[in-house]
Parts: structure tokens; sequence; C-alpha cells
């Protein structure tokens, strides 16, 4: 049971408001996350110097279904990536702001306290202000826009994944409540008032007086039934409510009402009473890709600066973002009706994405989420490096007189074809710069038409030019990059990137695909010629082979000869025609099989080449199936939750 005691001012001004209802008994259990707990996150200094941990993304098990009515039942939460204050705010902070100091027990590193949620709100928004970021807060509903880049309050989900840190236990240094004095200042030894944040022991990710000291707001309203029933993703909370959320526990707290999974809460949202001195507030900011850092792509400065390695265990902690090229002109490529390689691919991918919320035209949503990238044409000279200059004349000349197909049926062509494929091209070409110049980290391109069966002197296979092909070229001859490895997973085989670099070295082209299928290429003994003999990696796989025939490939082939090879840059022929249900395929790759698929090779560029790595859309034409997984692989590269580590993917269970 719990000693913060309940008090209700009766008068409407008065200097003491009511506070925190109680909630009994807890019991533990815990929570399983992916990382194991000697996991040490990074601390970044704030432009305002305030020192935030670097919080991973991952799943966790929230709640105690020993634990009393409003615990129950602990259910698994997927949480992104965000930053916490490493300590609760202080009241030399809080009072930089302007904001009359509401606090007890003074003293300019204790925590604030007898602070409002409102209060504690519009501190985060003054924060935000100060370090030249997008408050959250509305000042007039007190709605937190979740999608602004300032300082908030944690959600009640976020606080109980950071203070339990990966551990599973009743506290987050074990069972053992005899600990809890060093960790905590509580009932037992904090003889009834605050003290200096961050002299007792941390939390296994570095962040103080998670436990006792003051109890701290959360942004969510309180509810039981929202807690037993909310989204396992990011829970926010109920809409609306009467108390908020409180967590922690305080000075004056029993050791039970310590607890990581104690829930308490509050109803002073009134601006006009302070709150207990029982009650501080840390802030949170989410970390809406792989981390914060370094001058963004749009040129704004960042207000973070990283000391050390990514959370998320990067070796290139400079660069941000997921690019995303894409363009209306890919519409304009027009096939015969009915023709599974349509420009409604490329809408279903878009609008997907838009719906989910990674891809909007808004300048904020695509300046924090994915990068937007505007792809142009493909100059001639590096069209050539793969394509003879009387075929790709032939490709202009066939637009240009209205023929149908070109040089096969399963190829058709309308006037703009020739156009949009020098663009497909060069949205490649976009996207390498856009890697190269660090302006992100991976791209997606959702390109068509697409590229990977176009021979040097011939179209095929609903391909016109082979934009990976040309890629790898480019990477090699503008950037001077020796090594590209090209992962091609499309369930045809792609043998026309094959043919391009069948004799060299230099490009380690792993393919898997069905076999035998279209286009007939593709056996295990194709394992290149010359000083390139095995660097042509074919991997036949039979009719119906799903997630796991895939990922044991992955990981017993692809990842060893990748390593070995160690390339400078990882292009993807990224094909969801192995998507389980797609019309053409006969695979059974499931979308989070691709998040699965997609991990490792992001690993593998995270290894060898500080992450560069650019994903090129080949086919995929069921538009459920293929959208899904393409949410899904940009997700990844994204490193948007639960898939930024190969155990959390792993989590997700693919059937
Ligand atoms: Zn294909």
């Amino acid at each position: 049971m719990l000693e913060v005691e309940k008090k209700k001012s009766e008068i409407k001004y008065s200097v003491l408001c009511p506070l925190f209802s109680v909630f009994c008994l807890l019991v533990f259990f815990g929570c399983r996350r992916a990382e194991d707990t000697s996991y040490k996150p990074e601390v970044i200094t704030t432009k305002t110097g305030i020192e935030m941990v670097a919080i991973p993304a991952g799943w966790f098990l929230m709640g105690d279904d020993n634990g009393a009515a409003d615990e129950r039942p602990a259910h698994k939460v997927l949480i992104s990536a965000f930053w916490m204050d490493k300590y609760e705010v202080v009241q030399e902070e809080f009072r930089k702001y302007q904001l009359p100091d509401p606090s007890h027990f003074k003293n300019p590193r204790n925590p604030l306290e007898r602070i409002n949620w409102t209060d504690a709100a519009l501190y985060c928004n003054d924060r935000s202000r100060a370090e030249g970021l997008e408050p959250c807060y509305d000042e007039q509903t007190w709605q937190c826009n979740f999608e602004a880049n300032g300082f908030r309050l944690p959600t009640e989900a976020e606080w109980e994944y950071a203070c339990r840190a990966g551990t599973t236990t009743k506290y987050s240094f074990g069972n053992d409540v005899r600990k809890l004095k060093t960790y905590a200042w509580f009932a037992e030894n904090s003889s009834g008032k605050t003290y200096l944040v961050g002299k007792k022991k941390p939390n296994p990710w570095g962040l103080y007086d998670m436990h006792g000291n003051v109890a701290e707001w959360c942004n969510d309203y309180y509810s039981e039934s929202y807690y037993k029933q909310g989204p396992d993703r990011d829970p926010k909370g109920p809409a609306e409510g009467e108390e908020k959320v409180l967590r922690g526990g305080a000075w004056n707290s029993s050791a039970d009402s310590c607890w990581s999974s104690y829930r308490a809460s509050d109803p002073s949202l009134n601006d006009t009473c302070l709150a207990s001195d029982i009650i501080g507030f840390r802030c949170v900011r989410t970390a809406l890709n792989t981390a914060i850092t370094l001058p963004s792509p749009d040129g704004k400065e960042d207000t973070m600066r990283m000391d050390s390695t990514s959370p998320l265990g990067t070796s290139s902690p400079q660069v941000l973002k997921t690019g995303f090229v894409y363009d209306d002109i890919y519409l304009e490529h027009k096939t015969t009706p009915g023709h599974p390689e349509s420009s409604q691919r490329l809408v279903a991918i878009v609008e997907r994405l838009k719906a989910s919320g990674s891809y909007s035209d808004g300048f904020d949503k695509l300046t924090t989420r994915l990068f937007v990238l505007t792809p142009g044409p493909a100059a001639m000279e590096w069209i050539e490096t793969v394509h003879s200059s009387h075929y790709i004349e032939r490709v202009k000349v066939s637009c240009e007189n209205g023929t149908a197909y070109l040089d096969s049926l399963d190829t058709p062509i309308s006037e703009k074809s020739y156009e949009v494929a020098l663009i497909a091209a060069g949205g490649v070409l976009t996207a390498i710069d856009a890697v190269m110049q660090r302006k992100v980290t991976n791209v997606f391109c959702a390109i068509r038409p697409p590229g990977h069966h176009a021979l040097s002197d011939r179209a095929m296979g609903f391909c016109i030019f082979n934009n990976i092909a040309i890629g790898t070229k480019y990477l090699q001859k503008k950037y001077k990059l020796q090594k590209v490895l090209i992962v091609d997973w499309d369930v045809h085989h792609g043998n026309g990137t094959e043919a391009v670099f069948y004799d060299d070295p230099t490009v380690l082209y792993f393919s898997v695909h069905q076999y035998p299928f279209y286009p007939g290429t593709g056996r295990q003994a194709e394992k290149g010629s010359g000083k390139g003999l095995n660097y042509n990696i074919n991997v036949p796989l039979p009719a119906g082979s799903g997630d796991n025939d895939y990922l044991k490939v992955f990981r017993e082939k692809l990842e060893p000869a990748a390593l070995l090879f160690s390339p400078d840059f990882v292009l993807i022929s990224a094909g969801f025609d192995a998507c389980k249900g797609d019309v053409l395929g006969g695979m059974n790759i499931t979308p989070q099989g691709f998040a699965q698929l997609t991990q490792i090779v992001k690993s593998i560029a995270e290894k060898c080449c500080e992450g560069r790595l650019v994903s090129v859309l080949e086919g995929g034409y069921d538009l459920d199936v293929m959208s899904a997984s393409v949410e899904e692989h940009i997700r990844v590269l994204m490193r948007d939750p639960a898939l930024t580590s190969t155990s959390s993917v792993e989590s997700r269970e693919p059937k």
C-alpha cells in the first residue's frame, strides 16, 4: 500500500491542491526487452545543457499480472526510440524560463515539485522554444502533438519501458527490496524530504531517480480500461480523462510504490493550484529516426550532439534519415490493361506509407520521417555504362513511334516510357548521391519500370534499363568505390544484372530466387567467370519457400559471403513478388519476413560501410501484400521501433 496521501483542497486558490490517487499493490512481473541490461545507451547534451539518455526502440512487457487491478494484464508493448532526461527536472533548470518555482523543498539541484501537470507541459514548450524546436503542447487545449520535435512528458508506456531498462524484475535493479535504498529516496531513507538529483545509483540505462525522490508526471490520462485494451505500439493513453498518470514513487512512498510497474494518478491539471510536494517530472523527446545529430538534410541545425555511437549500434552516428525516391512521373509509364506491372503499384505504396504516417507532403513529417528525394533523368553517360547506345536509341525511337512492346510481349511501353525509364535509373543515382553526400543513411527507391532483367541491348521481363546495374557503375566511377554488393531478393533471377557483372570481381551479385522459373537463369552453378568467378552467387529455391527458408539463406549464405567481401556500398534489388499471395511469385514471404531480411542486409551495410544502402524496387504485384512489405522494409531502414534489432524482429514470429 502506499502512503502517498490524498489531500483535497476545498479552496479554489489554495496553495495546496489535491493529490494523488492511490493504487495499491503491485507485484512484480516484468518485461522483456531485446537488449540485455548490460546495454549502455548514449548520453547527449542538448543545446540548453541538459543531459538526455537515448532510449532504444524495443518491445517490453508492460504491467504485472500479479499486480494491482490497474496493472493487469501484463502486455507486450512496442516503444519507438526516444530521448529522456537523465535526471528529474531540477529547480534551477525550471527557473531559467522565468517560471515561478513552486517547490516546497528549495534547493537549485533538488527536483522541482508541487508542479501541476499543465505547468510541466508549459515548461516542455518553453524548453522546446529555447532549443529551436517545435513545441509539442497546444497551450489552449494542452493536447500533445507527438509529431512535433520538441520536448514533452513521457507516455506512461515510455516511462515504464525506460524505468525497466530491459529488466523484468520488480525494480530496475532486481527484486531485492533491501537494495532500494541505494537507488531511491523513499519513505525509509528520505526523512520526509527530497534530495539532490543523481545522488543514488542510476538504473541500467543511466537514468537517475526513476524510483523515488519525486513521482513523475506522464503525458497520459489515467485509465484502467485503456491500459487493458490500448494499442501495443506506442500507446498514448486515452483521449480524455480526469487525472494524469504519475509514475515512480516519491520520497514518502513505500518500497512497493516504487516498483517499476506501479501506477498512480492525480487530478492536478488545474492552473490555479499547486500539486503536492511529491510530484515532479522529467522530459522526453521523440527520436524520429535513427538518431539525432548534426546538420539535418534540410540544412537546419539540429539541437543535439552525439557523444558516442548511436543507441542502436550503427557505426555511423552522423547520418540520420531514410530517403524515399518517388515522383509522379513514374506513373506515366503505361503498360497494357491488366498488366501486373502497373502504375497502381506505386500508388499503393505511397498510399500505404501516407496512411501509416511515414510519408507526407507536409514539411514537418517529410523532414522528420522520410526524406523525400526527387529524381531527375540519368545522364546518358551513366545509362551507357550498362546499355549500348544502339539499344538506348531504339528505346527512344520505339516510344516516339508508339510501338506497343519492346523486344517481347511482356514489356509493353507507352509514349513516355523512355523518359520515365531514364528517371527510374536517375532515381537510383539521386539516392546514391544523397547517401554519399551524407544527407541520408539509406534510401528506398519507389521507381518503375523495374530493371534487373534488362540486358545491355535488350528489354526483358517488364524492364527497360537496368537501374541497379547503372547505379553500381555510378558508385564505382563517380564515387570511386571499389566494391559493391547487390542483394537481389526478387522472386525472379536478375539475369540482366548477373550478365553485366559476371566477370567482375568488384561486384558481388547475390540472388535468391525461385528456380526453375522465369527467366530460366540463376542456377547455383552460375558462379561468375574469369576474375569474377565466385562473385556471382545464385541461390535457387523451390516454389513455396517462405520466411524461414529465406532467412536461412540470408544467414548461412549471404551474411558470411558479404562480410568476407566487405562491400563499400550495398544495393538491394528489392522485388516483392516473393510475397505470400503475389500473383506471379508462388513464394510465401510475409511482410514481417521482409523486415527480417532487410535487417540482415542492413546490418551487413552497417558492419561494412557505415550503413550505406540503397534499395530499389523491382517486382511485386499484389498491391496489398507488396505495399505492406514495402512498409515493413522501410520501417527497418528507418529503424522504426520493433524492427531495429534482429532479436526484436524475430519476436514478430513469421509464420
Ligand atoms: Zn520479379
